[in-house]
């Protein structure tokens, strides 16, 4: 049987109750056997000066502890330099049968800035795409998408067959939280409780992490 993996790549900086309830919900609507959360290594100039890939990494973990659906594959922190998405698709890919399924879910925001990406016109060689939308993102697909859009997309995700190769946008329950905004309200010393798991919030005060 072949399995179905899906991958949602982000800096979780911190993780939040979007990411994990997107998440969630695609691996229950698909029928997915796993969904990867995969911390992306930074550059040294991007990372919040208190916050390090280790940290963020042990967000996520705490984050996921207890919700056998989704699991943390830290395979970009353990590489010396930032990985590009191609180069982690492709090093998964060599873990998996060729017929296993893989997903990589991008939020709009981040599907809208594929033409940007390091060989992003072969990442669906290795998988699919499932796009979450998001409520606070604009509505219009940026032109140098239009005509993998028109070739490739299905309207429905569960229609999705074989190892790779098409895309599809997914519904989930729009939840308008950014990690930008949850450093900006701790760095205001406000609260952000129930915008992230509890045990996430705990780490972050244990360690004085996102203070102005
Ligand atoms: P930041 O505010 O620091 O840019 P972020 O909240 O967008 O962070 P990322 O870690 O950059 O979080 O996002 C990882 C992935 O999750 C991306 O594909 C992004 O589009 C998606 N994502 C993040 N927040 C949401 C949301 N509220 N709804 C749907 N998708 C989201």
């Amino acid at each position: 049987m072949a399995r179905r993996i899906g991958i949602l790549g982000g800096t979780f900086d911190p993780v939040h109750i979007a990411h994990l309830r997107g998440a969630l919900e695609v691996a229950e609507q698909l029928a997915l056997d796993e969904l990867r959360l995969i911390p992306s290594a930074r550059p040294p100039h991007r990372e919040a000066p208190q916050v390090s890939a280790e940290q963020r990494l042990a967000m996520v973990r705490l984050a996921v502890e207890g919700e056998p659906r989704l699991a943390v594959d830290d395979r970009e922190l353990r590489r010396d330099k930032p990985s590009f998405t191609y180069d982690t698709l492709e090093s998964l890919r060599g873990e998996l049968a060729a017929d296993d399924q893989v997903f990589l879910l991008l939020g709009w925001d981040a599907f809208c800035g594929l033409p940007t990406w390091h060989r992003w016109q072969e990442l669906l060689q290795h998988c699919h795409i499932l796009v979450l939308q998001r409520p606070d993102a604009d509505s219009e697909a940026p032109e140098a998408l239009r005509d993998l859009l028109a070739a490739r997309s299905v309207n429905d995700p569960q229609g999705l067959v074989g190892p790779g190769g098409q895309i599809a946008f997914v519904w989930q329950t729009p939840l308008a939280v950014s990690a930008t905004q949850i450093r900006q309200l701790l760095a205001e010393g406000r609260s952000v409780r129930f915008l992230l798991p509890d045990a996430v919030l705990a780490y972050i005060q244990t360690h004085g992490l996102y203070r102005g």
